[in-house]
Protein backbone atom coordinates (compact mmCIF):
# COMPACT_ATOMS: atom_id res chain seq x y z
CA UNK A 1 0.00 0.00 0.00
CA UNK A 2 1.46 3.46 -0.97
CA UNK A 3 1.24 6.77 1.38
CA UNK A 4 -2.12 8.28 0.80
CA UNK A 5 -2.09 11.81 0.29
CA UNK A 6 -3.07 14.07 3.94
CA UNK A 7 -4.48 17.26 2.87
CA UNK A 8 -3.74 18.16 6.10
CA UNK A 9 0.07 17.62 5.63
CA UNK A 10 0.03 19.44 2.50
CA UNK A 11 -1.78 22.46 3.52
CA UNK A 12 0.56 23.17 6.89
CA UNK A 13 3.59 22.59 5.05
CA UNK A 14 2.95 24.56 1.84
CA UNK A 15 -0.02 26.77 2.32
CA UNK A 16 0.22 27.42 6.09
CA UNK A 17 -1.48 31.06 5.23
CA UNK A 18 -4.73 29.66 3.38
CA UNK A 19 -7.81 30.22 5.31
CA UNK A 20 -10.43 27.05 5.71
CA UNK A 21 -13.82 28.41 6.69
CA UNK A 22 -16.69 25.66 7.13
CA UNK A 23 -20.20 26.70 5.31
CA UNK A 24 -23.26 26.05 6.23
CA UNK A 25 -24.65 28.37 2.97
CA UNK A 26 -22.79 26.46 -0.02
CA UNK A 27 -25.81 24.67 -1.51
CA UNK A 28 -24.50 21.88 -3.75
CA UNK A 29 -21.10 22.60 -3.66
CA UNK A 30 -18.79 20.59 -1.44
CA UNK A 31 -16.23 23.46 -1.13
CA UNK A 32 -14.37 26.19 -3.31
CA UNK A 33 -11.03 28.19 -3.19
CA UNK A 34 -11.79 31.66 -3.55
CA UNK A 35 -8.80 34.23 -4.13
CA UNK A 36 -9.81 37.60 -2.57
CA UNK A 37 -8.48 40.53 -3.83
CA UNK A 38 -6.12 41.36 -0.92
CA UNK A 39 -4.38 38.59 -2.57
CA UNK A 40 -5.32 36.13 0.73
CA UNK A 41 -6.76 32.89 -0.23
CA UNK A 42 -9.43 30.86 1.48
CA UNK A 43 -11.15 27.29 1.09
CA UNK A 44 -14.85 27.16 1.84
CA UNK A 45 -16.07 23.73 2.69
CA UNK A 46 -19.70 22.67 3.30
CA UNK A 47 -20.45 21.83 6.79
CA UNK A 48 -22.17 18.35 6.08
CA UNK A 49 -19.18 16.55 4.38
CA UNK A 50 -18.55 13.06 5.81
CA UNK A 51 -14.76 12.55 6.90
CA UNK A 52 -13.92 11.03 3.20
CA UNK A 53 -15.72 14.07 1.25
CA UNK A 54 -13.72 16.76 3.30
CA UNK A 55 -10.31 14.76 2.74
CA UNK A 56 -11.66 14.35 -0.94
CA UNK A 57 -12.66 17.99 -1.65
CA UNK A 58 -9.85 19.43 0.95
CA UNK A 59 -6.99 17.62 -1.46
CA UNK A 60 -9.46 19.09 -4.85
CA UNK A 61 -9.26 22.31 -3.23
CA UNK A 62 -5.10 21.99 -2.93
CA UNK A 63 -5.07 20.89 -6.81
CA UNK A 64 -6.64 24.90 -7.07
CA UNK A 65 -3.97 26.06 -5.21
CA UNK A 66 -1.27 24.56 -7.01
CA UNK A 67 -2.82 25.26 -10.48
CA UNK A 68 -2.80 28.99 -9.57
CA UNK A 69 -5.75 31.57 -9.48
CA UNK A 70 -7.41 30.81 -13.04
CA UNK A 71 -8.94 33.45 -15.50
CA UNK A 72 -12.22 33.28 -14.38
CA UNK A 73 -13.82 32.42 -10.76
CA UNK A 74 -15.22 29.23 -12.10
CA UNK A 75 -13.74 28.48 -14.91
CA UNK A 76 -15.13 25.11 -16.71
CA UNK A 77 -11.51 23.99 -17.62
CA UNK A 78 -9.70 24.76 -14.63
CA UNK A 79 -12.10 22.70 -13.12
CA UNK A 80 -12.05 19.60 -15.68
CA UNK A 81 -8.26 19.56 -15.30
CA UNK A 82 -8.60 19.39 -11.76
CA UNK A 83 -10.84 16.90 -11.25
CA UNK A 84 -8.67 14.86 -13.26
CA UNK A 85 -5.72 15.66 -11.51
CA UNK A 86 -7.27 14.93 -8.11
CA UNK A 87 -8.66 11.75 -9.10
CA UNK A 88 -4.73 10.90 -10.54
CA UNK A 89 -3.18 12.14 -7.35
CA UNK A 90 -5.76 10.15 -5.41
CA UNK A 91 -4.98 6.90 -7.27
CA UNK A 92 -1.56 7.18 -7.74
CA UNK A 93 -0.92 3.21 -8.14
CA UNK A 94 -1.90 1.61 -11.22
CA UNK A 95 -0.71 -1.74 -9.75
CA UNK A 96 -2.80 -1.50 -6.42
CA UNK A 97 -5.91 0.22 -8.31
CA UNK A 98 -6.08 -3.06 -10.32
CA UNK A 99 -5.87 -5.34 -7.85
CA UNK A 100 -8.80 -3.39 -6.10
CA UNK A 101 -10.70 -3.48 -9.15
CA UNK A 102 -10.35 -7.01 -9.42
CA UNK A 103 -11.25 -7.77 -6.18
CA UNK A 104 -13.79 -5.56 -5.05
CA UNK A 105 -16.95 -3.54 -5.73
CA UNK A 106 -16.57 0.35 -7.00
CA UNK A 107 -17.26 1.32 -2.99
CA UNK A 108 -15.16 -1.13 -1.65
CA UNK A 109 -12.21 0.01 -3.80
CA UNK A 110 -13.11 3.76 -3.42
CA UNK A 111 -12.71 2.87 0.65
CA UNK A 112 -9.37 1.10 -0.04
CA UNK A 113 -8.49 4.05 -1.62
CA UNK A 114 -9.81 6.37 0.93
CA UNK A 115 -11.70 8.85 -1.44
CA UNK A 116 -15.08 8.82 -2.49
CA UNK A 117 -16.73 6.49 -5.11
CA UNK A 118 -17.04 9.38 -8.05
CA UNK A 119 -12.65 9.66 -7.90
CA UNK A 120 -12.91 5.91 -8.68
CA UNK A 121 -14.94 6.83 -11.77
CA UNK A 122 -12.96 9.89 -12.72
CA UNK A 123 -9.82 7.85 -12.65
CA UNK A 124 -10.94 5.27 -14.92
CA UNK A 125 -12.52 8.40 -17.05
CA UNK A 126 -9.14 10.20 -17.72
CA UNK A 127 -6.59 6.92 -17.92
CA UNK A 128 -3.96 7.59 -20.75
CA UNK A 129 -3.48 5.09 -23.17
CA UNK A 130 -0.31 3.65 -21.49
CA UNK A 131 -1.85 3.72 -17.99
CA UNK A 132 -5.01 1.72 -19.85
CA UNK A 133 -2.82 -0.90 -21.47
CA UNK A 134 -1.09 -1.10 -17.63
CA UNK A 135 -4.72 -1.74 -16.37
CA UNK A 136 -6.06 -4.27 -18.75
CA UNK A 137 -2.71 -5.99 -18.56
CA UNK A 138 -2.68 -5.96 -14.69
CA UNK A 139 -6.72 -6.68 -14.74
CA UNK A 140 -5.74 -9.79 -16.73
CA UNK A 141 -3.13 -11.07 -14.71
CA UNK A 142 -5.51 -10.31 -11.37
CA UNK A 143 -8.57 -12.17 -12.72
CA UNK A 144 -6.59 -15.01 -14.42
ZN1 LIG B 1 -12.98 22.75 -8.24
Amino acid sequence: MTDRPDPYYELAEHWPDVKIRIRADLGNEAGQTLWLPDGSIEIHLALDLSKVERRCTLLHEIVHLRRGRPDTQRDPVDEAATIKQTARWLIADLCEFAAALVAYDVAEVARRFDVIPAIVYERLDHLTKSEMEHLIADLTTHAA
